[in-house]
């Protein structure tokens, strides 16, 4: 770093949001400190489930480069919990290799002038005249901090948000999330001794079974045409949920051989994001501004875009000398629309999806209640349309189901409500946030009560 301890914008982190925020504010010319614990070659390593709906790429306007694709998937494929039924959901994807990406994307961004920052962890922050000021740091096997003063910061630190959770607790992005806000998740990647078979291995295999994987589901994702899979499992986090590996190790192991590539896991917001992404001088994105989809928990696509949109307002404010939540707004609302709405709208469902029984999801996939085509309405939209639910009233009337109708009708309401109160009631200046944050609070616990669900304990930093 030499002894240029100030920067424009200093970013946390570099996973998928902080490298691609980092590129985004140096391609426009600012200068860029990228903080991150790990060493340069470990980045791209976060153990993920490296599936990438090609939509966020349509949305970012660029594509990842073909040396760094694995596999192109054809779509989902949804596995009953006997595993006799199943539904495919069409839509394209990618299955990218981690490793290869960020590191492209890392020197996208060096190129432009980034600084990285490697094995240098935040520790605190320093916070003046209501802003933060600087952030300080400690670098690997070097005595005391350094401390780094910049414009603005952005908190790309992931699903347990080092920069935000150290700001003053009246900043509203400094919200503090419930355990069960959270799914916990383990997976492996092996190469397989018996590929996968022909006819799934263009598709992103989610096997929906509350025993193995309670308040989550666990999955098969094929890579380099079946040869290796990335297998894993997601539960809902709470102080006495089982542990993901503990699981992996009893239902999983012995169903797929193969030589280890790699094993890990983490946790993943599986919520509506984060109440606003930005105050005063700091953005927040990615894991750390829950920016992931709450139902099926993929946030790589999303944090690219939330990146993109955070960094470009604050390049806007920093250009125009001003940077604070005024001068960022627009962020929000621009995140909304392209990707928050629909969160909150399946944030909603995902609480339902999470109370289903064995017994109510073989129902469903037997019966073929939903269609292909609904599901993937429901996940580029966020919306049970009025059609899906006409449908689903004559497949649940021949079935004499009126309680899962009725539940459904519940179901949409909130998922209409929810959307309504991001799309078009989300404030238009910061200083009518806190009541909105109360209505969103109130739709919410309404509806948790009505369907019994129960947050449990906060987080615990
Ligand atoms: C097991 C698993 C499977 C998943 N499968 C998928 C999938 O198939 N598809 C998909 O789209 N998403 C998936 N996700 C979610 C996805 O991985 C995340 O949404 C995404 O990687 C978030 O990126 P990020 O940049 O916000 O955070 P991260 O990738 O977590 O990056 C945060 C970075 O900040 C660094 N950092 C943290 N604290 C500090 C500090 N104090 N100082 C300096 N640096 C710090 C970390 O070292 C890290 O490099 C999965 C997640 C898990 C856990």
């Amino acid at each position: 770093m030499g002894n240029n301890h100030s920067f424009d914008v200093i970013v946390v982190g570099a996973g998928i949001a902080g490298l691609t925020a980092s590129y985004v504010l140096a391609k426009k010319g600012f200068s860029v400190g990228l903080v991150e614990s790990k060493p340069r070659s470990l980045i791209g390593t976060k153990p993920c489930g490296d599936a990438i709906g090609l939509h966020h790429f349509e949305a970012l306007g660029w594509f990842p480069p073909q040396d760094t694709i694995d596999t192109k998937f054809k779509g989902v494929k949804i596995v009953s919990p006997s595993e006799e039924h199943s539904l495919i959901v069409y839509g394209e994807g990618v299955g990218i290799d981690s490793r290869k990406f960020y590191q492209w994307l890392l020197k996208q961004g060096l190129e432009e002038g980034v600084e990285l920052l490697d094995n240098h962890t935040l520790v605190s922050v320093k916070v003046k005249d209501d802003k933060v000021e600087a952030v300080l740091v400690k670098e690997k096997g070097r005595p005391g901090l350094k401390e780094i003063y910049a414009k603005a910061f952005i908190d790309a630190s992931g699903a347990t948000p080092a920069l935000r959770s150290k700001l003053p607790r009246e900043w509203p992005i400094s919200e503090r999330p419930y355990m069960s806000d959270y799914n916990i998740a383990y997976r492996e990647v092996l190469e397989l001794e018996e590929p996968i078979a022909s006819e799934d291995k263009d598709y992103a295999i989610i096997y929906l079974n509350q025993e193995i994987a309670p308040g989550g589901y666990w999955w098969l994702f094929p890579k380099r045409n079946g040869v290796i899979g990335n297998i894993g499992l997601g539960v809902i986090w709470s102080p006495t949920s089982p542990n993901p590996r503990n699981n992996y190790y009893k239902y999983l192991k012995n169903r797929f051989k193969g030589k280890l590539i790699d094993a890990g896991g983490g946790l993943v917001p599986t919520r509506r994001p984060l109440p606003t992404l930005v105050w005063r001088n700091v953005g927040v994105v990615g894991d750390a501004a829950y920016t992931v989809n709450p139902v099926h928990g993929g946030g790589k696509g999303s944090s690219m875009q939330a990146a993109t949109i955070v960094a470009t307002h604050i390049a806007n404010a920093l250009e125009e000398g001003r940077v604070n939540e005024e001068t960022l707004w627009g962020a929000n609302k621009e995140y909304i629309k392209a990707y928050g709405a629909k969160q909150a709208g399946l944030d909603i469902l995902r609480m339902y999806l999470q109370k289903l029984s064995n017994e109510d999801l073989e129902f469903i996939l037997r019966k073929k209640i939903v269609s292909g085509e609904a599901v993937y309405e429901l996940g580029t939209h966020g919306k049970l349309r009025d059609e899906i639910i006409r449908s689903l009233r004559i497949a649940l009337a021949l079935v004499s189901r009126p309680g899962l109708l009725n539940q459904l009708r519940v179901v949409k309401k909130f998922m209409d409500d929810a959307e309504k109160l991001y799309l078009e009631k989300y404030p238009e200046h910061p200083s009518e946030l806190n009541k909105w944050i109360k209505d969103v609070e109130y739709l919410w616990s309404k509806y948790r009560s009505l369907i019994g669900f129960k947050l449990g304990p906060k987080v615990p930093w």
